[in-house]
C-alpha cells in the first residue's frame, strides 16, 4: 500500500512538473512557421531502394508540425498530402500567411552509384549564389521539378532581387541555428551522423519568400544506412525536434537583437 502511495505521489509530482512547465513556458502563439514538404504528386523527387523523397519529406513534415505545435507555435503546411505545388504556390503561401520563417524539407541524392555508400549527411541551405560546384548540383536537381510549369524569367534576375534584401543574412543565421540543433539531437543517439553544415545555394523554392527561409536536406536517400534511419520514427522525431529548437533559438536571438 505504502509503495502504491509513493508511486501515486510521485506521479502527481511529475504531472505537476509538466503542467507547471506548460504554464510557465514562453508564449509562441504569435509565431507562425510555414513548412514546405518538397515535391509531391507526379514529382516523386529522389528515389532509391524502393523509397521516394516525396513520401519521406511528408512524414518528416508531419512530425515537424506536431513538434512545433507542442511548443505553442502556429503552423501552416504548403501540402499535407501527396500533391504537387508549383514554385509560386509554395512561396506565396509563406508571404500571404506572413510567416516568421519558411522551412522547406527535402532529401538528398547523388547520381554516381559507386559513391552511394560514401556520401551521407544533413545539410541546411539558405539562398545565395555560390561558386561551390557541389551545392550548385544539389540546387540544380531540386530546382528542376520546382521550375517546371513556370515561365522562364531570367533566373539570375530573380535571385538577384532576393539577394538585395536583408533576409539573406537572417536566413543564414536561421540555417546555422537549425543545422546545429538537428546535429545535436541526432548525435546524442547516432554519433556517426554526418554534419554537412549550413551552406549557401541558389534554391528557387526559397526565392520569393520574403522572410528568413531555409531548405533542409535531411539526409541522402541514396545511402543505405541513412535511408533506413530516415524512414525510422526516432530519426524523424530527432530531426523535427532539432529544427524546432533551432527556430526557437533563432527567433529568441532576433527578439533580443530587436530589444523586444
Ligand atoms: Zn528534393
Amino acid at each position: 500500500m505504502q509503495v502504491r502511495s509513493y508511486v501515486a505521489i510521485l506521479s502527481i509530482c511529475i504531472l505537476g512538473l509538466f503542467s507547471l512547465q506548460g504554464c510557465t513556458g514562453p508564449d509562441r502563439s504569435n509565431r507562425l512557421v510555414v513548412i514546405d514538404a518538397g515535391h509531391g504528386g507526379h514529382d516523386c523527387g529522389a528515389q532509391c531502394g524502393g523509397k521516394q523523397e516525396k513520401t519521406l519529406v511528408l512524414q518528416v513534415v508531419k512530425k515537424l508540425e506536431q513538434a512545433f505545435r507542442r511548443e505553442g507555435y502556429r503552423v501552416y503546411l504548403t501540402r499535407g498530402n501527396d500533391r504537387f505545388l508549383t514554385l509560386g504556390e509554395r512561396t506565396r503561401i509563406a508571404d500571404q500567411k506572413d510567416a516568421d520563417v519558411f522551412i522547406s524539407i527535402h532529401a538528398n541524392a547523388i547520381a554516381d552509384k559507386s559513391r552511394f555508400e560514401a556520401v551521407e549527411g544533413v545539410e541546411t541551405y539558405y539562398l545565395q549564389k555560390t561558386r561551390d560546384g557541389r551545392s550548385q548540383r544539389i540546387a540544380q536537381r531540386e530546382n528542376e521539378a520546382v521550375l517546371k510549369g513556370t515561365d522562364m524569367l531570367s533566373r539570375d534576375v530573380i535571385v538577384d532581387s532576393v539577394l538585395a534584401g536583408p533576409k539573406v543574412v537572417e536566413s543564414h543565421k536561421l540555417a546555422i541555428d537549425v543545422q546545429h540543433n538537428i546535429m545535436k539531437r541526432l548525435h546524442s543517439r547516432y554519433p556517426d551522423a554526418k554534419n554537412g553544415g549550413a551552406k549557401p545555394a541558389p534554391f528557387y523554392v526559397l526565392v520569393g519568400a520574403s522572410r528568413p527561409s531555409i531548405l533542409v536536406e535531411v539526409g541522402y536517400i541514396t545511402n543505405t544506412k541513412e535511408r533506413e534511419r530516415l524512414f525510422s520514427l526516432d530519426y524523424q522525431e530527432r530531426i523535427a525536434k532539432g529544427i524546432v529548437e533551432g527556430v526557437d533559438r533563432y527567433l529568441d536571438n532576433r527578439q533580443k537583437e530587436l530589444g523586444i
